[in-house]
């Protein structure tokens, strides 16, 4: 059974998060979203919300599941008996990132082998970043995020209105 963990922040999640959510399925039996609770990135939404935004996101979904970690990634991969580290590539400017995260769980663990998956043309330039700027502005992000995901940044940033 090959367990496959996709990890991330999904501060919040986007239709990106999620057509690479459908390509790693192909290439899995189980495939485990894992939420970094990393308070040190200051998120906006608490890992208790990611969660539930990415369960919601994720509902009917076979053979995937979700859970928050927090610590090493390899860690954990570890934990759920898993062998594969899903990333997605948008662009070249993901490529140095990656490739050094890449090698360095490599090196603390020679059984984590890495998989990047490149999204749909149309999500390459999504970001959680860029969704949470454009809401902070006024702009409308239907299209990029699911409807709950949306309600939620609106809701939260009236209330915050800094975007991290
Ligand atoms: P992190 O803080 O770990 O980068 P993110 O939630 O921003 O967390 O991203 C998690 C993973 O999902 C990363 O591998 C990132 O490249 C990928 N990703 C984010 N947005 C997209 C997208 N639009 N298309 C494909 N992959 C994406």
């Amino acid at each position: 059974m090959r367990i496959v963990v996709y990890p991330g922040s999904f501060d919040p999640i986007t239709f990106g998060h999620i057509d690479l959510v459908r390509r790693g399925m192909r290439i899995s039996d189980l495939l485990i979203v894992a939420v970094l609770a990393n308070p040190n990135k200051k998120p906006l939404f608490t890992v208790d919300e990611r969660v539930a935004q990415v369960k919601s996101a994720l509902k009917g979904f076979k053979r995937v599941k979700v859970m928050s970690f927090d610590g090493l990634t390899v860690k954990f991969l570890r934990k759920v008996s898993g062998t594969v580290i899903l990333r997605g590539l948008r662009a070249v400017s993901d490529f140095e990132f990656e490739f050094q995260m890449a090698l360095m769980n490599r090196k603390l663990d020679p059984g984590a082998e890495t998989v990047y998956l490149m999204p749909a043309e149309q999500f390459t330039y999504l970001s959680s970043r860029a969704i949470k700027e454009i809401v902070q502005f006024g702009g409308d992000v239907t299209g990029f995020v699911p409807a709950h995901v949306k309600k939620a940044l609106e809701r939260k940033l009236r209330t915050t209105n800094l975007v991290r």
